[in-house]
């Protein structure tokens, strides 16, 4: 979601007149697009604006993105306006990601202070932007859907992405008919939770309407979409899925646990059962799928017994592709509150344990 943001950011102030440095070094102006949805994520970045500090004290600093917001939401909810020590001349949340070139392009005339601008209400600028974009090695990344309102309980992407956002289908579809011009073959849309897609200016415009309406677009393509939530993984949606062969059969469900103890504390909305369900249907109707998963280790309260579980989701599942993480506390966050009570070395052994299942699931899969 980040790289896409990016290169919206990139296509803006493009637009302005701005041109593309070789280096960071040779660069007037720095835009860190930040994560947040990890504390390695925030770490990285601490540590980068402390190099930038160092190294370029000329250089103008455009802190944006999630860490960014939670930077902001951080000043806000101490109640104190103060300077926060960080070396930045804007620090612009996920919500002003299209405001960074008009401010940069008019700086003079905007008070870095006030400005605030919730770019999804201005679609005209994001189609314009969207627009402008080419594809990368063959893949046009468009975003659907922005934020989410599932408050998972260690995740903070609802408070620095907002509430959801989805983008009018109207300017999806001339952009996928616009990429495809341009020579994309798989387009890629994207959103925190794409499943609950629901264009705002025509009634009934879902993802599976969207999904079936961009498959009709004439040439020869695939349609990739990142990330679903298996809760809102319609029958509908299976049934799209399964008969209509212009989606693609890689499909990314993340499952984070298998235990129904920590799902539940996780606030996923279903049960080891209902995910195991939900593979066998998509399997049943297109053999040939893929599926690969998120997966937290270590999660608050996770016994050997609940991590074992979540060995077993994937004996069962055998994904064709996983990522695995080590839980870290997120501000903001309902699991932040609770006492992060796995310890580092049981978290990094479950990780390390989690990997070589897959490595072997892999092989085996290889070979048969
Ligand atoms: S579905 Fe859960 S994990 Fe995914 S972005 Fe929303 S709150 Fe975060």
């Amino acid at each position: 979601m980040n790289f896409h943001d990016s290169g919206l950011i990139e296509s803006g102030l493009i637009k302005k007149g701005f041109h593309k440095a070789a280096s960071a070094g040779d660069a007037d102006i720095i835009i860190l697009n930040t994560c947040s949805v990890r504390d390695h994520a925030d770490h990285k970045i601490l540590s980068e604006l402390g190099r930038l500090k160092k190294n370029g004290p000329d250089k103008k600093v455009v802190l944006a993105g999630c860490f960014a917001k939670q930077i902001k939401l951080r000043m806000e909810s101490e109640k104190h306006k103060q300077e926060t020590g960080l070396f930045f001349d804007y620090c612009l949340g996920p919500d002003e990601t299209m405001s960074i070139p008009d401010i940069l392009g008019q700086e003079n005339s905007y008070k870095k202070e006030n400005y605030i601008n919730d770019d999804y209400k201005d679609f005209g600028l994001l189609e314009e932007y969207f627009y402008d974009k080419k594809p990368q090695n063959s893949v046009a990344s468009i975003k659907i859907i922005e934020g989410c309102n599932n408050y998972c309980s260690y995740c903070i992407v609802p408070y620095v992405r907002g509430e959801e956002r989805s983008i009018p289908f109207k300017i999806i579809y001339n952009t996928v008919k616009e990429q495809i011009l341009k020579g994309a073959k798989e387009i890629l849309l994207l959103g925190q939770n794409v499943n609950s897609y629901l264009s705002p200016e025509e009634k009934g415009k879902d993802f599976v309407f969207l999904l079936n309406t961009l498959s009709e677009i004439e040439g020869s393509f695939k349609i990739k979409f990142l990330t679903s939530h298996p809760k809102d993984f319609s029958e509908n949606l299976i049934e799209t899925v399964c008969e209509n062969r212009k989606i693609s059969g890689d499909i990314h469900l993340p499952v984070q646990s298998g235990s129904d103890k920590i799902l539940a504390a996780m606030n996923r909305g279903y049960s080891r059962k209902d995910y195991l369900k939900l593979i066998e249907n998509i399997r049943i109707g297109r053999p040939d799928v893929s599926i690969s998963t998120d997966i937290i280790v270590g999660f608050p309260g996770e016994t050997e017994e609940d991590f074992q579980m979540t060995v077993s989701l994937m004996e069962e599942v055998r994904f064709d592709f996983i990522f695995a993480f080590k839980y870290s506390p997120r501000p903001f966050t309902k699991a932040f509150k609770i006492v992060d009570d796995v310890s580092m070395e049981i978290k990094k052994e479950r990780l390390e344990t989690i990997f070589q299942k897959q490595k072997k699931i892999t092989a085996e899969k290889v070979i048969y």
